[in-house]
């Protein structure tokens, strides 16, 4: 991929809002459970940070999609992941399908102060019986008169303790489970709505994330996105951006644990040597470092070809099974070589260690991923009648 002069100074204008506005702040936010999310995505509003590859009609930069994995990346400039997860909701989880397939009605409303940072919104996929069998929601949206009357609860939602809306996957018709579901906007103060207390997480402390609730709510048809029965198939061509994202997003981080693991191995010694003069160590780094290059070649050629329009699910797939793979690993080796010290909760790498836990399960775990590029391999068995 070449890079321009727009992606540098993009890459600029993120950095200075991470160092500036985020870092300094990072631990304390972690400590809370929680950060000032609307403050800190109306900054970024601001600046255009939230619209990258979103139309300007409604406010966004326009750019195409290499623009957005240039920000993903840096955004994993971020001393945590749970901050980078819930930008990465509203940017590239919650509001594709609304900036591509929504009507203009709908993108007024929802999409052009999701970009300016003025709402906060959340995606409601999974439920307590369905993460990666996305097919077996059980979420309903059945009509009456001119609107939808919404049942059912999403399980593990990021951002949903403070979201303003909802971009909702629920049944609208008994149908097959592929035609039967669509994608609606919900806004999060319509009656009926209720989210549990925030979700008690092994990393990504900073994100909020909870279970939404829908009794009997009510919102017009029109808030529904694309046609009926769609949302399933716009929910998976929303997972691409969501996985491009995932991976773009791995690579700075792990740089970092790697680049902290090498400066303390060089201070700590043992033996009357320092730790990274021992090769098992040092060639054990500068292994890992070459595995972050191969993620990053891989995560580009994936954005190549989707900015040129190419479908990429078996490499999008590939790169977000990967970037699960190797934050495991990468986050492990380093820790193991920081001793005692990588086993405190304050340690930057054992934060690495907790938060990238969760990429090999969001978003669709290993396995879902290995399934989508075994079928694109031919090599899926069909299932047995
Ligand atoms: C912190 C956090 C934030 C999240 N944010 C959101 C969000 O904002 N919106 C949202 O909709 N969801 C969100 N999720 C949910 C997430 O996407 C799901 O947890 C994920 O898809 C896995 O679903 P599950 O937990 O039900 O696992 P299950 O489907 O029960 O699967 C459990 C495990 O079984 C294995 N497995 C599953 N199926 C197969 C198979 N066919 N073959 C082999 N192995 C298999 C996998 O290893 C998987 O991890 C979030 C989850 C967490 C933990």
């Amino acid at each position: 991929m070449i890079f321009t002069q727009e992606h540098e100074e993009l890459r600029r204008t993120i950095k200075n809002f991470v160092d500036n506005e985020i870092n300094p702040h990072v631990d304390q936010w972690e400590k809370d459970g929680r950060f000032p999310i609307h403050e800190i995505f109306k900054k970024a509003g601001n600046l255009g940070l939230l619209g990258i590859s979103k139309p300007e009609q409604f406010g966004g930069m326009g750019l195409d999609y290499s623009f957005s994995v240039v920000a993903a990346e840096e955004w994993g400039r971020i001393h945590c992941g749970g901050i980078p997860m819930s930008i990465g909701v509203q940017t590239d989880m919650c509001t594709p399908a609304l900036a591509r397939f929504g009507s203009d009605d709908l993108r007024e409303e929802f999409l052009k102060p999701a970009i300016a940072g003025d709402m906060v919104g959340c995606i409601g996929v999974s439920e307590v019986g369905a993460g990666s069998d996305v097919a077996g929601l059980k979420t309903t949206a059945l009509k009456d008169g001119d609107d939808y009357v919404i049942n059912g609860s999403k399980m593990w939602i990021t951002n949903s303790p403070s979201a303003d809306f909802i971009c909702l996957l629920a049944n609208t018709s008994d149908g097959k489970p592929h035609s039967n579901k669509s994608l609606i906007m919900v806004p999060m103060n319509t009656k009926g709505v209720s989210v549990s207390p925030h979700l008690d997480k092994l990393g990504m402390r900073s994100s909020e994330t909870a279970q939404v609730f829908f009794d009997n709510v009510r919102v017009p048809q029109r808030y529904r996105i694309g046609g009926e029965g769609t949302g399933f198939m716009m929910q998976m061509l929303q997972f691409q951006e969501e996985r491009l994202f995932g991976a773009a997003n791995m690579l700075k981080g792990l740089e970092r644990c790697v680049d902290t693991t090498i400066e303390y191995c060089k201070e700590r010694k043992t033996f009357g040597q320092a730790l990274i003069d021992n090769q098992v160590i040092h060639f054990r780094l500068a292994e890992l470092q070459s595995e972050i290059e191969a993620l990053r070649a891989l995560t580009y050629q994936a954005t190549e070809l989707y900015v040129a329009g190419k479908d990429v699910t078996k490499l999008a797939s590939m790169a977000k099974l990967k970037a699960g793979r190797l934050g495991r690993e990468v986050s492990d080796a380093c820790l193991q070589y920081w001793g005692g010290m990588g086993f405190m909760w304050d340690n930057p790498v054992s934060r690495a260690y907790r938060d990238v836990r969760l990429v090999s399960i969001g978003g669709g775990a290993d396995e879902i991923m290995l399934g989508i590029i075994c079928k694109l391999m031919g090599i899926l068995p069909g299932k047995k009648k």
